[in-house]
């Protein structure tokens, strides 16, 4: 994509057959390849190895302010407050269990969540969205009526349907019955700014490898409050005053829970990852993802025997996602054949979303093909062609329409 290089840019992979062709990275929820830009400073950084925090030496201090650096850089990105905490963690799952250790009372979550955002959460009471976002709001709100709630906590777009919720009205909500409001940004963050205090959030999670980073580093932003009295994540080094045998005076603020040594090369490529989207234009990305997604589905309508599953009939916005089910066939079949006679990599199963799959779908599995920023439309066309050969012309069809299914 001219907008944005990434480090998968031109990948060559091979087919059955013996030729190779250009991949196609149609998994791009799942994990996006790093940003250039982001490995070119990964490589600048490297060199500055040494320990955080507590080393004299200019190495140290380097990978000290990297750190710290970066814990301003993304405060700063995400419209964060004064008082506002950005603890660092491995990735989303980390960031909301961690947040889970730290809440006063029970949470309220649609079905519609990944199970990072349903799992956690041991005082959880689940509602189930209805066909509408305007009647899961009402919904919601019932709920939150009936008992008080400490927090809700709602995914900024399903990983699923790429369906975007309305954050801020999702805020007003919570406040008004007096519970805080949590986002899993893993999907929204990528693909559209979040701002804590422009829509009103208490607190946000997400992971950089989603958002054009390298694996490793993710990020709980939010209110100090609930942070500083919870247990502390991890119990070690960094995360304390002072230690005597009898007594631990543990600290308060980020370092409470980052104990050990942090993933410093991941924390700066995050940060790094967040000031190139940026640069890059939050509207020039949005343009182009709209551009994808209009093609996708377009293209997925035209074919027959495949099925956009939705979740929401008034959903306006949404990510450059699509999750199909067949009329006939296995869709990890499907899958394979994408992958290994075509080069296109999508995903089958039910994306950790199982309670919100089996209830919008009629199948056991789906097949999701995801875009970003590095994704062209000969990316989507190679989709759709081959979904087209390989669903309703080619020899899977007959294979798919036999009763036994297709089995190799
Ligand atoms: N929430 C959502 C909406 C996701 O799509 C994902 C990743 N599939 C996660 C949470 C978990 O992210 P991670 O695996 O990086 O912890």
């Amino acid at each position: 994509s001219p907008l944005a290089p990434l480090t998968d840019a031109g990948l060559e992979v091979p087919v059955l057959g013996g030729a190779t062709v250009r991949h196609v990275n149609l998994d791009v929820a799942a994990s996006a390849p790093a940003l250039q830009s982001v490995a070119a400073h990964v490589a600048r950084v490297l060199p500055y190895y040494s320990s955080v925090h507590r080393g004299s030496g200019y190495p140290s201090q380097a990978a000290t302010a990297l750190v710290e650096d970066a814990r301003v850089s993304v405060a700063r990105h995400v419209g964060a407050r004064d008082g506002d905490l950005v603890v660092f963690t491995r990735n989303t799952t980390e960031a909301l269990n961690l947040l889970a250790t730290a809440v006063p009372g029970e949470v309220v979550v649609l079905d519609i969540e990944h199970h990072a955002n349903l799992l956690p959460w041991r005082d959880r009471r689940v509602v189930v969205a209805r066909p509408s976002i305007a009647e899961t709001l009402v919904a919601l709100e019932a709920e939150l009526a009936s008992r008080p709630a400490a927090l809700l906590s709602v995914t900024g777009a399903s990983n699923v349907t790429g369906e975007v919720l309305p954050l801020a009205d999702l805020a007003r909500i919570a406040h008004a019955h007096g519970a805080r409001i949590a986002v899993d940004a893993a999907q929204l963050l990528p693909h559209r700014r979040v701002d804590l205090a422009a829509s009103d959030l208490d607190y946000l999670a997400f992971s950089g490898h989603k958002a054009y980073a390298p694996f490793g580093a993710g990020a709980l932003i939010g209110r100090g409050d609930w942070l500083d009295t919870a247990p502390p994540f991890l119990a070690g080094g960094g995360a304390v005053e002072n230690v005597a045998i009898e007594q631990v005076e543990w600290k308060t603020g980020s370092d409470r829970h980052e104990a050990g040594t942090p993933n410093v090369v991941g924390i700066a490529a995050l940060a790094r990852a967040l000031v190139e989207l940026e640069r890059l234009g939050d509207a020039e990305r949005e343009a182009h993802e709209a551009g994808l997604t209009a093609r996708l589905h377009d293209g997925l309508a035209s074919l027959p025997g495949v099925r956009v599953i939705r979740g929401f009939e008034d959903a306006t916005d949404r990510l450059a996602i699509a999750t199909v089910e067949l009329d006939h066939g296995s869709v990890g079949l499907l899958a394979a054949a994408l992958g290994a006679e075509h080069g296109i990599s999508v995903r089958a199963g039910r994306f950790c979303a199982h309670p919100f799959f089996d209830r919008v779908s009629s199948r056991s599995n789906g097949l999701r093909a995801s875009l970003g920023a590095g994704s062209t439309i000969d990316d989507v066309d190679r989709f759709v062609a081959a979904l087209a050969q390989l669903v309703v012309d080619g020899p899977a069809f007959e294979y798919a329409r036999s009763p036994e299914g297709w089995c190799p």
